[in-house]
């Protein structure tokens, strides 16, 4: 993790990421007006390069990453993302030309992905605001950060997921119109016995870069099928989202496996719905395209999940025939009071009504939220405010007792 010993920011690591020459070298310039050494700057002129800077080892010596939103190859949306799941734990600068509105979003979604964002400064970049940034920043101490997970390795997880020590846990889903529950959402747990609790987000992207997140989804799926038997048994129907990775998006035998999981449990294709997110690039979309044709066409339902924060949402709404549309939460939290969000929650929920899908709000915190989703005509609701992930042996005695949000 970043050094947790410079407390100042004149002896902090830089990582500037740039696709123009010209702003990366004044990026630099300006560092070194500010009493911060040539040395310590690494620059790297666009999101994929920074990315593998860090893997290399970069990660470790990282303190502050100062980062241009607009660039070709992965703009700094999807760069944010990629930081995310490295559970980046430095500050992070934005810059950019777009105007404040662009700059306040990327900044409320850095924060939603729990990114240690400093702020956004427009382009041109001034010295005087840069350093009353970097001035203000704590540099984060030992034992926060990257955390016990960095420690898990493959071998761990590939144990985890052959010994059944991956368990999940479901969040209901509830109609906005009826306020009761519809579904839930089935979210992989992993407490490694030594090293604790092991953050989704870290572990899936483990098993992404290590080509196991067909075994790891196989798990989950068998278990999601297997407690939603035992609803079904226990008189409640519900439908059962299940994340899928883009990486189980090159397995042709997914549907029929799918197939066979579900009619042996004695479940149908309409209990289950199959929630996609775009954490990378689909470079060849022709094998996914196949693959979540067939699901439809069998029945199951299609979420584009975390809509709005991908590399190019729109474009696969348009190709995929997805059934819902699942909003991120970085456009529901604050919704109520900022403008700029709630006009992207707005046109989000616009679109899927043009398109007949139903939209589902998520990371639905408090009361105000859920009052304005339910008035923009999201159907369906999911958040702490409703309820957190449970074991799946509590969602009937949490449905007993839920009496609807009150007046
Ligand atoms: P996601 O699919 O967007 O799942 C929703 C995440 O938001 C969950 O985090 C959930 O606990 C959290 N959440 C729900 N309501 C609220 C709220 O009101 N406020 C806030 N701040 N958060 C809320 P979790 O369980 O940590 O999962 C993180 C991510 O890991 C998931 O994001 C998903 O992308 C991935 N993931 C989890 N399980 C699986 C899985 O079985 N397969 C795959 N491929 N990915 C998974
Ligand atoms: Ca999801
Ligand atoms: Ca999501």
């Amino acid at each position: 993790m970043p050094s947790a010993i410079n407390t100042d920011f004149h002896d902090f690591n830089y990582l500037v990421v740039d696709d123009e020459a010209f702003i990366r070298t004044l990026i630099v310039r300006i560092l070194g007006s500010i009493g911060v050494d040539k040395e310590n700057v690494t620059a790297r002129e666009s999101g994929l390069e920074a990315i593998e800077f860090l893997k290399d080892g970069g990660d470790e010596i990282i303190n502050m990453v100062i980062c241009d939103l607009n660039m070709p190859d992965m703009d700094g949306i999807e760069f944010l993302r990629h930081l995310a799941l490295r559970s980046f734990s430095g500050g992070i600068v934005l810059v950019s030309g777009e105007d404040t509105r662009i700059l306040k979003a990327a900044e409320e979604l850095a924060q939603a992905h729990s990114l240690n964002i400093l702020g956004a400064l427009p382009k041109p970049l001034k010295p005087d605001d840069l350093s009353a940034l970097l001035a203000a920043f704590e540099a984060p101490s030992a034992g926060r950060g990257p955390r016990s997970s960095a420690e898990v390795g493959i071998d761990d997880l590939a144990a985890a997921i052959a010994e059944r020590q991956i368990s999940v846990v479901f969040q209901p889903k509830l109609s906005t119109s009826s306020q009761t529950l519809i579904g839930v959402e089935t979210l992989a747990r992993w407490i490694h016995p030594e090293k604790g609790f092991v953050p989704p987000d870290v572990f899936v992207h483990l098993a992404e870069e290590n080509n196991l997140v067909d075994e790891l989804t196989d798990l989950v799926i068998d278990l999601a099928i297997e407690q939603g038997a035992a609803w079904l048994e226990q008189g409640l129907e519900l439908k059962i989202a299940i994340n899928l990775s883009v990486d189980n998006l090159n397995d042709l035998e997914l549907t029929e496996k799918l197939e066979q999981k579900v009619s042996k449990a004695g479940l149908q294709a309409r209990n289950i719905i199959l929630e996609v997110t775009e954490s990378r690039l689909m470079v060849d979309i022709t094998k996914p395209l196949e693959i979540l044709t067939r699901l439809r066409m069998k029945g199951y339902s299609l979420s584009i999940d975390d809509f709005g924060t991908g590399h190019s949402s729109l474009e696969q709404l348009k190709r995929i025939p997805f059934t819902e549309l699942k909003i991120d939460r970085a456009f529901v939290d604050g919704a109520a009071q900022e403008p700029a969000t709630r006009a992207i929650l707005e046109s989000s929920v616009d679109l899927a009504r043009k398109l007949e899908m139903s939209v589902v709000a998520e990371g639905v915190e408090r009361r105000e939220d859920w009052d304005l989703v339910a008035s923009l005509g999201c159907d369906l609701v999911q958040g702490y405010f409703v309820a957190k992930p449970m074991p799946g042996d509590e969602i009937l005695a949490w449905r007993k007792d839920w009496n609807g949000i009150g007046d």
